[in-house]
Parts: structure tokens; sequence; C-alpha cells
């Protein structure tokens, strides 16, 4: 007799859509995870009294008949979503160096053309075959589009590069900037990063953008709350060590040593991570050692900055800066010239309709950059000092890019209450990776195949979900998690039944 049907090893978005959707076809599920707060990247914590999301500033696809919206439906959970669109002509608002001049982009195919071609007039043709190249992309992807379908569909555009695409559709170089203005949604490397990953994650942000009001910590609490509904348990503070078994996993084990039983297992963990705790004999060393090899995203800098009452308006748009005229050389800091871009979100809050009472800035930072605190490890639970040395790096830093911010936020500094930063030591002990990568596997277009993740493995009853098996974000994990139940259930009759009306 089994403790669970399914067990599953934390509740990022992608353990907990898999609980759901698992708990709606009668298994009984248990979740464990090892922080005090579900959710995972969809944490958010209060200072001063307010609320600072952690790692979502804006969903894309939640419009009427878009594919989170149909998935959130199905869950249970879209009804009670406290939800804001963002500005329909301009999700994002892109900016270069000290140019005054920024570009828009917006909500709806036809809009997205119209905003553009008023910064890019004669550039009608380029942004139709920017435009239809992102939709034709999308099309190959079954499950995106919550169909069935299988993988040699998309096999022919793994391979496009996106700054070389930018390039062959226009000659105006500004436009190519312009257009891969947001990549710091995707980590993005020029002369890598496969187009798909751009095209899948746009297209869901011109098909409709979306804050979430007071917090993404909201989309957890709700399914948190489906998965009770249906006789699931969470098990927060329950950090598991090992899965142990020579073939089949046998039991997870906790921490604190408890054994849990399942007849199925499934890993929410960055791959690399699981790979650490399975002991079975079934996963070959050269499986074990690809997935421990895969390169990740950098990681990030973020800085929370909690406002003075109504002092800073809200902004409906996101602002993403480069320092530069080109928008992929964020990656390529150095000491000397970090921050070389940054994304500034403005939280959403009841409280006020006109002005935040928050703004996160996030820019990139390397592991390496904070690998001389490794051996300290801080979290709500699990809290320690990392020393005084760390928080005057992290108060340098903060100060550095509120420098480059000022440029384009001139009263940025007088609207500051407090602020509090999160490097990738942070996103390292909350999430449970190994370098505080933002999105997990990196993506390159030389070897596509290599980096998607299947979610079953050798060992038979156990199977891999989250941001590092296909796509990273709200969206990319969700449809993630229903290809993992798939495995459990069938996958034809669960897109059915998504998609058909209650
Ligand atoms: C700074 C930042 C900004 C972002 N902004 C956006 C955005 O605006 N829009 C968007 O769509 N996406 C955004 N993302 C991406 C998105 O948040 C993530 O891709 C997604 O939430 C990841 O979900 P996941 O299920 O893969 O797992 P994670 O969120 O990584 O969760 C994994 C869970 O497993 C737990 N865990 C780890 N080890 C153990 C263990 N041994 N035992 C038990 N539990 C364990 C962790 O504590 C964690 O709760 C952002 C990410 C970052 C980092």
């Amino acid at each position: 007799m089994y403790d669970y049907d399914v067990a599953i090893v934390g509740s990022g978005l992608g353990g907990l859509v898999c609980g759901a959707v698992l708990g709606m076809h009668g298994y009984k599920v248990g979740i464990f995870e090892k922080n005090r707060q579900i959710g995972g990247c969809l944490q958010t914590y209060a200072r001063d009294k307010t609320i600072i999301d952690t790692g979502v500033h804006y969903i894309g696809g939640l419009g009427d008949g878009q594919n989170i919206n149909t998935i959130f439906r199905y869950l249970g959970i879209f009804d009670s979503l406290k939800l804001k669109q963002m500005d329909a002509d301009a999700f994002d608002v892109i900016g270069f160096d000290d140019e005054q001049k920024t570009y828009k982009l917006a909500q709806g195919y036809d809009n997205f053309k119209r905003q553009l071609l008023a910064d890019f007039p004669g550039e009608e043709a380029a942004l139709d075959k920017y435009c239809d190249k992102i939709k034709e992309v999308c099309a190959k992807f079954p499950l995106y589009n919550l169909r069935t379908g299988d993988y040699t569909e998309k096999a022919e555009i793994l391979n496009i590069d996106t700054s070389t695409f930018l390039s062959t559709i226009t000659a105006n170089k500004k436009l190519q900037q312009v257009l891969a203005g947001n990549n710091l949604l995707y980590a993005g490397v020029a002369d890598t990063t496969p187009f798909y990953i751009h095209a899948l994650i746009t297209n869901s942000f011109i098909e409709s953008s979306w804050k979430c009001v007071d917090g993404g910590s909201q989309i957890a609490k709700l399914l948190g709350k489906k998965i009770h509904a249906l006789g699931g348990e969470i098990h927060r503070n329950s950090k598991i060590v090992q899965l142990a078994g020579k073939g089949a996993i046998e039991y997870a084990l906790l921490e604190h040593g408890k054994k849990i039983t399942a007849k199925h297992f499934i890993s929410n963990l960055h791959p690399a991570q699981t790979m650490e705790l399975t002991e079975s004999e079934a996963l070959r060393n050269v499986y074990r050692t690809r997935l421990q090899n895969l390169d990740n995203t950098i990681g990030t800098f973020l800085l929370n900055i909690v406002l003075k009452k109504d002092t800073f308006p809200y902004l409906n748009y996101n602002y993403y800066h480069h320092e530069t005229q080109d928008a992929w050389e964020g990656v390529n800091y150095t000491n000397d010239n970090w921050p070389l871009t940054y994304a500034l979100f403005a939280n959403a809050t009841s409280k006020s309709e006109q002005y935040t009472d928050s703004l996160t800035i996030m820019t990139y930072m390397r592991y390496e950059d904070v690998s001389k605190w490794k051996d300290t490890f801080n979290t709500d639970s699990l809290p320690q000092e990392r020393g005084d040395d760390y928080e005057a790096f992290k108060n340098e830093k903060a100060e550095q890019l509120l420098d480059i911010v000022e440029k384009r936020f001139p009263n940025i500094r007088n609207c500051i209450q407090s602020y509090y930063v999160a490097t990738p030591l942070s996103y390292r002990d909350y999430q449970g990776s190994a370098d505080g990568s933002m999105y997990g596997i990196l993506k390159d277009y030389r070897n596509s195949f290599n980096t998607f993740i299947a979610p079953r493995t050798r060992v038979p009853n156990l199977f891999l979900t989250g941001q590092n098996l296909n796509l990273h974000g709200i969206l990319g994990v969700t449809i993630s998690a229903l290809i993992t139940c798939g495995e459990l259930l069938n996958i034809g009759e669960l897109l059915r039944e998504i998609t058909s009306e209650p």
C-alpha cells in the first residue's frame, strides 16, 4: 500500500499544475516542498506592507480563448485570478543608450505592426515577415496550440537563430534591435538563442499581456486550494534528499528521515538536481552526464524597491533598457561596464490605479560574481547572514544600477522608501538550483534537440516536469506540466477535456 499514487518533489508551478491535473483524474497526490512557501518562482514576500514578486512580472496568453486562459479555466483558477491587462499599445517599451526616443511593442498583431510602423515607416514588409514567421513557428508546437501532434512537426524550425533571422527581414539595424529588445525575458544570447524560444514567448505577449494584481503567488495559492479540495496534500518545509531504489523508485526520503512511498514520482527540480537525488541504476551514466553538463542561463540581480506612497506612477507597461545600441550585449557585461541592460516592472496593486507601491528592476548577474559567498545558505525558513561584505556588495551594485535607471527615470531616488536585493545566491537557495540560473537550461539553436528534456526517464516510475523540459515561464511550465501528465493520462483525452466548453 503506497502513501500516494503520485509524490511530487517541489511545488513550483510545474509541480502544482501536475498535482491539480492528476488530482482531477482521481490520483492521490502528495507534494513535498522544501520552502515554507509554495510556488517556487511564484513566491512573493512582503516588506513595509508591500508585496514583492520574485519571479513573475507579467503573463501572456490569458485573453479569452488563448492557451493559458483555456488551461487556467480548466484548472478552475481563472475566475479567481486578480489580473490587469497591460497597455494595448505597449506592453513593453524599449529604450537604448541616452536616446530619448523609445519604441513600443503592442498587443494584437495588427496593432503591433501599426505601432512599429509609426517608428519605422517603410518597414511593413519586414514586420509582415516577422509576424508571419512567429505564427508559422508557433503553429508547429502542438501542445502550445492545445492539440496533439508529434515532435517531427517542429524539426525544420528548431535550427533558426533569432539574431540571424532578424537580420534577414530588414537591413534596418534599429528595428532588428527593437524586436530583440525584451530578450531579458529569455536571457537571450546573440547567435545562440533559437528563434522558436523568441517566437513562443513573443507570440503569447502579443496575443495579450497581463499583470497579476497584488502578486503572482495568487496562482500558487489557488492551485494549492484546488489540490487540497481534490484530497491532495502539500507538505511545506519538506525537503526531499533522496529518491531511493535500485530500479524503480521505492521511496522518497525526507531530510528529517521519513520515507514517502508512491506508485509514481514526479520531480519539479532541475534535471541535474534530480540526477543527484536519484540512485537508480536504470539511469545510464551517459544520460546522467548529459543532464548534468547542460549549460544554464545566466543568473539575475533583482532590485526590489518599496516606494513612498503615491510618488511613482503605475506604468501599465514594462520598460526594457539597453545601455548600448545592441540589445544582445547585456549578457556580455564585464565588471567595469555592469549593468548593460535592465527591465523595470511596476507592480499592479489593488491599493491604487494611479500609483504603484513597488518596482522591480531586473538585470543580469553571473554566479561567479557572488561565488565568494557560495558556502552560505539563506532562506526564510533557514535564515543565515551571508556577511557584511555581501551586504556591502549588494548595496554597491544596487546603487550602480540606480545610477543607470536614474538617467531614464530622473526622480526615482526621491521615491524610494527602502529596497531589497536578490542575487543568483537567493535564487539558488530558494529554487534549489546549483547556480541560481534565471530560467534553467540554456537553449542553443545548434543543438535544440539536446536541450529538450523528455518527461519520461528510464526509471519506470520517475517523471520530470518544470521549466527545464521545454520552455520556462508561466506558459512554458504550464504546458510542460500537461506533457508530464500525458505520461500517466491519455494526452489526447486530456486536451479534449481542456478545450471543450464546460
Ligand atoms: C527573476 C525572474 C523573473 C521572471 N519573470 C517571469 C515573468 O515575468 N513571466 C513569466 O511567465 N515567467 C517569469 N519567470 C520564469 C518563471 O517564473 C519560471 O519559469 C517558473 O515559475 C518555474 O517553475 P518551475 O515549476 O519550473 O519551478 P521552480 O519555480 O523552480 O520551483 C521548483 C520548486 O522545487 C522546490 N525544491 C527544490 N529542491 C527541492 C527538494 N530537494 N525537495 C523539495 N522541494 C524542492 C523549490 O523550493 C521550488 O519551490 C521569471 C523567472 C525569474 C527567475
